[in-house]
């Protein structure tokens, strides 16, 4: 982009000089142009891959084409690391609440919250409230 804003403020009204080539006014602000949009569109890219990094994948692809295409290295880079780039692993979910049977021990296999009775021994696992303990 800094590329294409030099282009900008460095284009007078007469031909410019590339070694021996005379190139015209037009064609200079066209490349200006062209590596003005280019850079625009990976410092977009970038700072919505910021905002957004699960897009990373797709965000990434445009910044390297885009890079390519204006001849900015650090953001090819950048694109290769966008697209490459894994993010943390998902917090492993909750263990299951295990329970154990007070009177057989044994240990209840499934959502132990959801068990009412013990499979094994058919012991009532629910939970005493205080008020329920006082009437017993
Ligand atoms: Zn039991």
């Amino acid at each position: 982009m800094i590329f294409g804003l030099e282009y900008f403020t460095a284009a007078p009204y007469e031909p410019h000089w590339i070694g021996h080539l005379k190139v015209s006014p037009s064609l200079v602000l066209l490349v200006a142009l062209w590596f003005f949009t280019v850079g625009a569109i990976v410092t977009v890219s970038s700072v919505i891959l910021y905002k957004f990094p699960e897009k990373h994948r797709k965000l990434g692809v445009v910044i390297t084409v885009f890079s390519i295409l204006g001849g900015e290295l650090v953001a090819l880079i950048g694109g290769i690391l966008a697209i490459a780039w894994k993010p943390n692993p998902a917090p492993s979910p909750i263990e299951k609440i295990t329970r154990i049977c007070l009177k057989c021990g044994r240990v209840l296999k499934e959502d132990g919250l959801s068990v009412r009775f013990c499979p094994y021994c058919g012991k009532n696992l629910e939970i005493l409230t205080k008020k329920e303990k006082k009437e017993s």
